[in-house]
């Protein structure tokens, strides 16, 4: 039985709250929530995905960068879920560069991003990870970490002249 779920929009509530820590990863509640977010990844054509899109308040996000019309760029990774995300930055520069957000369709917007990353997260098995990204993943997590935290990205952009429509964007490859 299936599972894919509406994507919540900007303006709904549970995009504004921060999410709260999963205990125990290998609860069936947990289990379906994830199997939900892949199914509802999957039928997309987004690059990762916050349970608070799928109006859950938990801690849960999924990093699948891959080329996709949305994102032509993309470079291709298997879909990861990640369970209690955090990370610390390795350098401090920022690079901007463009985003959209499924919750929030229609428009695109340059967003500055630390370029070099360590995340630390609990994987589906329990098992504690650590790894180092860098570049479009990185900006990847960034953004999906900001969601269970209730921010989006167009909070974290510099000046309305970075958004702009995703019919402008699409130009532009
Ligand atoms: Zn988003």
């Amino acid at each position: 039985m299936t599972i894919q779920c509406d994507i919540a929009q900007l303006g709904a509530k549970v995009l504004r709250q921060k999410a709260q820590p999963v205990d125990d990863v290998h609860s069936e509640d947990v289990r379906q929530i994830i199997e939900s977010m892949q199914a509802t990844l999957a039928s997309t054509q987004g690059v990762g995905l916050a349970a608070p899109q799928i109006s859950i308040g938990k801690r849960i996000i999924i990093v699948a960068s891959r080329p996709t019309p949305r994102y032509p760029l993309a470079p291709l990774m298997a879909p990861t879920v990640m369970i209690n995300p955090e990370f610390q930055p390795l350098s401090e520069t920022k690079e901007k560069d463009w985003e959209g957000c499924l919750s929030i369709p229609g428009i695109r917007a340059l967003v500055p991003r630390y370029k070099d990353i360590l995340v630390q997260y609990t994987d589906t098995q329990d098992c504690l990870q650590e790894t180092r990204l860098e570049g479009f993943v990185a900006r990847v997590f960034q953004h999906e970490a900001d969601h269970l935290d209730g921010k989006v990205y167009l909070d974290r952009v510099v000046t309305n002249e970075d958004i702009i429509a995703e019919s402008e964007y699409l130009k532009k490859f």
